[in-house]
């Protein structure tokens, strides 16, 4: 078995205002016991994280509070991307046109001509915060965070809340962790390594 994670993505914080939600939701947490506060090295990817608190059971369905997690909460502060780990992309939705332009075809091969313009922007976002990509339906210019992704393969973001080895968090908790957001739009990445 490999690990797997579920990241709640805050897509619209900015660098300045990320590590004040990031303390706000990290609080919470902690109240709740669904996490500690003191940090260890439980996390992947990261020297340290929050490892799984005596209410951790409360993030997760009822069925689920059997498999206790083996790890803990990674925050991330600062431009992150964001992605689904094993896996392609399948498409993109333009926020402006609502069209949807696929990604890759049946076989799950990358379609270069579509592909393209975005794998060259994530790499300039990566690099510089900025990047943008023009829809191929309606020719906006679309920064590339704004673009969706299909199952939230991507976000590009400064602050996400990783949890490592967790059953599935439920829509409901996901929500209360959002409402502390100051109602910045979200997305659920998850995946496997
Ligand atoms: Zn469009």
């Amino acid at each position: 078995m490999g690990d797997h994670f579920q990241t709640i993505v805050d897509r619209d914080a900015g660098a300045d205002e990320a590590p004040r939600l990031a303390r706000r939701v990290v609080d919470w947490l902690v109240a709740e016991g669904i996490v500690l506060a003191e940090r260890t090295d439980c996390v992947l990817g990261q020297p340290l994280g929050h490892p799984p608190g005596p209410n951790w059971s409360r993030a997760v369905a009822e069925g689920d509070a059997r498999w206790e997690p083996s790890d803990g909460l990674a925050v991330h502060i600062g431009r992150t991307v964001f992605h689904g780990g094993q896996g392609d992309c399948e498409a993109v939705t333009c926020p402006h046109c609502s069209t949807t332009t696929r990604l890759a075809d049946d076989d799950w091969q990358m379609i270069d001509e579509a592909w393209t313009p975005f794998r060259e922007a994530i790499g300039t976002w990566h690099d510089t915060g900025t990047a943008h990509v023009p829809c191929p339906v309606c020719a906006r210019q679309v920064p590339l965070p704004d673009w969706t992704w299909t199952d939230d393969y991507f976000a590009f973001a400064h602050l996400g809340f990783e949890f490592w080895n967790w059953p599935e968090a439920t829509p409901e908790f996901r929500a209360r962790v959002c409402a502390l957001l100051d109602g910045h739009r979200t997305a659920y990445v998850w995946g496997k390594l």
